[in-house]
């Protein structure tokens, strides 16, 4: 390792990405640096603090209510219990920092320096950081650095509009006062969905309204509709083509006024229109980083910047925004200048196969092509898919429905992608997944014996292919 630099490798962000390369850097032997601007409380970054954990958090705090009225059919009486939105903050909160500290531990202990600061590149090697100093004013240190990476992660964006100040984003919405008897939620994507279908789990009166034909652009259409259905179902009210014009506040709360006249009034409006990389202030334009039209950091396929001695990763370079896609990139980004773990090949990273689940109720798992991308990229394709009620909902008095769908690719019989609507389809599609990445043809799922009684074994069971369209 390089001695004429402070550290072999300065990380700039202290979130899923971050931390992950910081700490099997230094565990291979390298002297690494980590700046992340909120301090211990933001180490773990998006996912940790206003992400996926304290969002599975409320999810399942919403599949409760659920679960009490279903339990009546099973035998259980009684009332259904109050819910205390007050408790549900605090012991996500405690939760969350309890996280921070384990991933401070972590870092600290693999030998990390960790600094509570905002980090800016001043050159190829260059970092300086705005700090504290111990009586509160304003310090600055610099460092160099043999590699930088940059792993600032993303921010919600909000389009402009008239009555943009009231709305709140995801950052937001973890904390708010009081709990909102009527959420309005604007977008169509995983936030949007995600949220409306908690919030509605968790006794909000929802409206969700998106831009355009159906929510999850990009995801399956069939899965796509029946999602949609299935959240109306639970009560969610859904507006299609339903654009914001303005909001406004009155006396009654938020007055939300639509494309085409409709209005909605609100206590919140949670507006999940997307994020935009992080890269305010960062110095990367004065040292030369090429950024694309959204702000995100083009990397090649070494992570690297135009820069050489400059790397990013995550949600700041704009690709899949997953927490698993950001530590992948962050093992490969490591092995690549420190090497591999011991007795290890180098990691690599593909982008075809990439699981991920929307955690609506009932929730998406996928994994690969959807029908439509299937066909472009393979010709023809043959479909099989099962639609039921879970047997947990013959006594529950649930009227919610499962779809299960497999897309094969009709000449080599290869499964090319894999989906699902309903209960835990995103631990059910993960094992799914390692069957996708390997190969599996249908024959070979055909072949294999199910789990019963379970959802999971319709997708090892279905023989006919649904009818062509005509
Ligand atoms: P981040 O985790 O965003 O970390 C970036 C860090 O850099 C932050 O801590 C920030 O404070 C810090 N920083 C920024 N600029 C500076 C600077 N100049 N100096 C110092 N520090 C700086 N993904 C999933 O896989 N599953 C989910 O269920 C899921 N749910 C999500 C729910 C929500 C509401 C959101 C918003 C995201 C969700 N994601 C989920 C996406 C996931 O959180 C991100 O893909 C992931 O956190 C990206 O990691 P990252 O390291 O690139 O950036
Ligand atoms: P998405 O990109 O998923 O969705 C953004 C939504 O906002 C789309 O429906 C989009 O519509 C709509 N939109 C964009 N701009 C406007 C506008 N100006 N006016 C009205 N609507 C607009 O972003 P999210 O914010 O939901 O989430 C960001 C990323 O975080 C996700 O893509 C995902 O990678 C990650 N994430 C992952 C989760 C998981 O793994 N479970 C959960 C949450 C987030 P249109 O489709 O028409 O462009």
């Amino acid at each position: 390792m390089s001695a004429s630099f402070d550290f072999d490798l300065f990380v700039i962000g202290g979130g899923s990405g971050g931390v992950r390369a910081a700490r099997i850097a230094a565990q291979r032997g390298a002297r690494v640096a980590l700046a992340e601007v909120l301090g211990n409380d933001g180490l773990g970054g998006t996912c940790v603090n206003v992400g996926c954990i304290p969002k599975k958090l409320y999810s399942f705090a919403a599949h409760y209510g659920e679960a009490f009225g279903e339990s009546h059919g099973f035998g259980w009486e009684g009332d259904r219990p109050t819910f205390n939105w007050a408790t549900l903050k605090a012991n996500r909160a405690r939760e969350i920092t309890r996280l921070n500290g384990i991933y401070g531990n972590l870092l600290r202990g693999s030998g990390v320096t960790v600094f509570e600061a905002f980090a800016r590149v001043t050159g190829a090697h260059g970092i300086a950081l705005s700090t504290l100093n111990a009586d509160g004013s304003p310090g600055h240190q610099e460092f160099t650095a043999k590699h930088i990476l940059i792993a600032t992660g993303g921010t919600p964006h909000v389009p402009h509009f008239v009555g943009r100040e009231h709305v709140i984003t995801s950052n937001e919405i973890f904390d708010l006062e009081p709990f909102p008897q009527r959420l309005v939620v604007v977008g169509g994507g995983y936030i949007a969905s995600e949220f409306a279908s908690i919030f509605n789990g968790l006794g909000s009166k929802v409206t969700q309204l998106y831009r355009g034909d159906q929510i999850l652009r990009g995801f399956d259409d069939e899965i796509r509709h029946f999602v949609a259905a299935e959240m109306v179902k639970a009560g969610v009210d859904l507006h299609l083509n339903a654009g914001v014009v303005d909001i406004r506040q009155t006396d009654q709360g938020l007055r939300v006024e639509c494309e085409g006249g409709a209005r909605v009034m609100a206590d919140a409006v949670l507006y999940a229109t997307g994020r935009v990389p992080n890269v305010a202030d960062l110095g990367l334009d004065a040292v030369g980083v090429a950024l694309g039209a959204k702000g995100e950091v083009i990397v090649n396929e070494h992570y690297q910047t135009n820069v050489p001695s400059i790397f990013a990763l995550g949600d700041v370079t704009n690709r899949l925004q997953l927490t698993p896609v950001a530590l992948g990139e962050a093992m490969v980004v490591v092995d690549q200048l420190f090497g591999p773990a011991a007795g290890k090949a180098p990691r690599s990273m593909a982008y075809e196969f990439v699981p991920t689940a929307v955690f609506t109720h009932p929730s998406i798992g996928t994994v690969g092509y959807s029908e439509e991308k299937a066909r472009e990229k393979f010709g023809e394709v043959t479909i099989f898919r099962s639609e039921f009620k879970a047997l947990k909902h013959t006594l529950s008095g649930s009227t919610e429905r499962t779809l299960m769908k497999l897309v094969v690719d009709t000449k080599s019989d290869r499964v090319v992608g894999l989906h699902m609507v309903g209960a835990e389809a995103g631990e059910i599609v993960q094992g799914f997944a390692v069957a996708l990445k390997a190969g599996a043809t249908k024959a070979v799922f055909d072949s294999t014996i199910g789990i019963h009684p379970t959802a999971a074994e319709e997708f090892v069971t279905m023989r006919e292919p649904r009818a062509a369209p005509q």
